[in-house]
This record gives C-alpha cells, sequence and structure tokens, in this order.
C-alpha cells in the first residue's frame, strides 16, 4: 500500500492540483487586460489551441459550460433550438442555461452510451420551416461520452446531415484529446466537422480551471460578445491560461497513462467480478454491480483512503502507477475476504 498523504481520490478528473512546475508558469506568465485583448499569455493559449484543432480563431472561457453556452448563442437566436442527446452534458449537466439565458430550447434525442445519436432520430427532429416550430439550428455532439470516444466517421456522417439542411455543428470536446489519444487521430482531425469547438483545459490536462472555444472568427467574435454579457470577460487571466498553456505543452502525452490506468484496473475488477460488469473507455471505467456489493466496496476502499463516485471511476493525473498497484490489492482483498 502506498504512503499517500493525499487520498487516492476516482470521483473524477476534475480534481487535480496544479504541479509545482505548472504553478511556476502561472507565476511566471506576462499578462495584460484580456477585456481589451491585451493579454499576451491568453492570446498564446487561444492561439494555440486554434492551431492545434485548425480552427480560424479560439476564445478563454472560464468553464466549459460558459464555452459551450458561448457557442449555442453563436449559432443561434432567441426561438431557435439545438438537437443534442438526452445524456449530454450541454443538455443535462449545464443547468438549462441555453433556455435559461438564451431563449434558446433543446430538442433532446436519445442517446448511445458513446455519445451516438440515430441519424434517421436526428432527421426526423429537424424542423420545417413553418412558425409553429423552433428553427432548429445547431446540432450538438460530445466526444468523449463517459469516456467513449465517438465512433470514427460518424461526426462526418452528422455534418453531412447537418450541412443538407443548413444547420451548424457544436463540439463539446471537453476531453477531445482523450478521444484522440484513443483512436490515433489528431484532434483537428476529430474537430474538422464541426464550426465549433468546445475543450477543457481543467480535466485530464490537469489546469486548474479553464475552456477554450474554437471555430471560425465570425463565430468566434460573436461568443466574444456574449462571453462580455454573461460577465465572462476577466482582466488579467493570463494568470490562469498560463496553466492551460502549460497543460497543452506538456502534459497532453500523459494522458496515455490515464488510459493505461483505467485498463490495469479494468482488469483486476474484471478478475474479481466478471466482465459484463466492467466497461473501460479511455480514462474512465463503468461498474455495473449490484446496489449491495457496490456500496461494499466502497466502504472497504475507503479504508485505505480511497473515495470513489457512482457510476464511474475516474483516472487522472494525480493518480500514481503505485496507486493503481494498491488498488489492485484491495480489490482481491475485497472478493476475498
Ligand atoms: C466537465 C465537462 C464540461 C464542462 O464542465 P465545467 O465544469 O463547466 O468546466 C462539459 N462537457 C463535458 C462532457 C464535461 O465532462
Amino acid at each position: 500500500m502506498t504512503s499517500t498523504s493525499s487520498p487516492i481520490d476516482l470521483r473524477s478528473d476534475t480534481l487535480t492540483s496544479p504541479s509545482p512546475a505548472m504553478r511556476k508558469a502561472m507565476f511566471d506568465a506576462p499578462v495584460g487586460d484580456d477585456v481589451y485583448g491585451e493579454d499576451p499569455t491568453v492570446n498564446a493559449l487561444q492561439e494555440s489551441v486554434a492551431a492545434l484543432l485548425d480552427k480560424e480563431a479560439a476564445l478563454f472561457a472560464p468553464s466549459g459550460t460558459q464555452s459551450n453556452l458561448l457557442a449555442l448563442f453563436a449559432h443561434c437566436d432567441r426561438g431557435d433550438e439545438y438537437l443534442v442527446g438526452d445524456s449530454a452534458h450541454t443538455f443535462r449537466y449545464e443547468g438549462g442555461g441555453a433556455a435559461v439565458l438564451g431563449s434558446i430550447s433543446p430538442q433532446p434525442l436519445p442517446m448511445a452510451f458513446d455519445g451516438t445519436l440515430t441519424l434517421d432520430d436526428i432527421e426526423a427532429a429537424i424542423k420545417p420551416t413553418d412558425f409553429h416550430f423552433a428553427r432548429s439550428r445547431v446540432i450538438c455532439l460530445e466526444n468523449t461520452h463517459a469516456g467513449e470516444p465517438l465512433p470514427l466517421g460518424y461526426a462526418e456522417a452528422v455534418a453531412s446531415l447537418a450541412e443538407q439542411h443548413g444547420l451548424g455543428m457544436h463540439l463539446d470536446g471537453a476531453r477531445l484529446f482523450n478521444a484522440a489519444l484513443a483512436q490515433n487521430r489528431t484532434p483537428a482531425a476529430l474537430a474538422a466537422p464541426f464550426d465549433t469547438v468546445s475543450v477543457c483545459l481543467s480535466k485530464g490536462l490537469g489546469a486548474p480551471v479553464g475552456s477554450v472555444l474554437a471555430g471560425s472568427q465570425m463565430l468566434i467574435e460573436e461568443a466574444k460578445r456574449w462571453r462580455k454579457v454573461l460577465g465572462g470577460g476577466m482582466r488579467q487571466a493570463g494568470i490562469i491560461a498560463a496553466a492551460g498553456l502549460y497543460a497543452l505543452e506538456h502534459q497532453i502525452d500523459d494522458l496515455a497513462q490515464d488510459h493505461q490506468h483505467a485498463e490495469q484496473l479494468a482488469n483486476c475488477l474484471t478478475d474479481n467480478f466478471g466482465e459484463s460488469a466492467v466497461r473501460v473507455a479511455t480514462n474512465m471505467i463503468h461498474l455495473n454491480l449490484p446496489e449491495e456489493t457496490y456500496a461494499g466496496l466502497a466502504e472497504h476502499l475507503s479504508d485505505i483512503g480511497v473515495r470513489v463516485g457512482r457510476p464511474r471511476w475516474v483516472m487522472h493525473r494525480d493518480i500514481a502507477s503505485s496507486d493503481i498497484e494498491a488498488l489492485c490489492r484491495a480489490i482481491q482483498g475485497f472478493s476475498t475476504g
């Protein structure tokens, strides 16, 4: 067992703490007033993400929730709607912000475990031009969805449908870099079918805060206007942007270790609970155990300082290989004890 001073926390990959080197980059960052467009570190981060995703422009936002909202505001006007999966973050987990703040309504559609909506469902949900209906404006996808990368080629198929109907395409790519790594594609290739793409810096990348929205010059200009309206125009934001820039420069490749850890831990769980109880997806493990078994396991693990959520366990850069070994031993102890 490791002598961890900090607990092994598998509840989310948002729980990472900035490393000393990242904190130094923040300390050293040149700054200016970003509302004036004069923060060199924010500008560098935006240029770097635009280049990485092969888009014209990008905009730093305080959170993924806000950058998704900015995208919806950029694509839609009052009375418009977005088509979205019924378990997508942009539908379920963002407080209904598009409707609350933008008078934009969601059209939720059944969403498979891998983040796909059927093309038939999408096509049937696109409204004809008629004042009885909200105006369908944009299709929102998510990659990864609960750790699962979208199947290759799927977004292209949706984009061609969107084009036939004159709709935009937005990607909630909070964990796009995990998908790119798992599928051996560049982030730009996975971003290509979309007009706008939001990525998170504060998930597996390990920055304390921040998200970036990338897209065409025109959509990003519009998003920038709404960011100010929503109170997201920040001043010497280079202090936090520096962490994101550092993460992109030094920590993207470390996501591979999270994926390896997930595989390794999933193998231990499979040995104890059987294949049907365990599904691994990039940096996440989904456990399907009877309520009582799961509660017993969670309690057993809490004895060695492990925190787990439900329904998934999430790997991140503050989980060490020795932590995975300790977890495996504890899991073995649970099944035999
Ligand atoms: C975390 C996350 C977001 C953004 O969340 P914030 O906490 O607002 O940064 C968006 N979409 C998905 C799929 C996420 O996991």
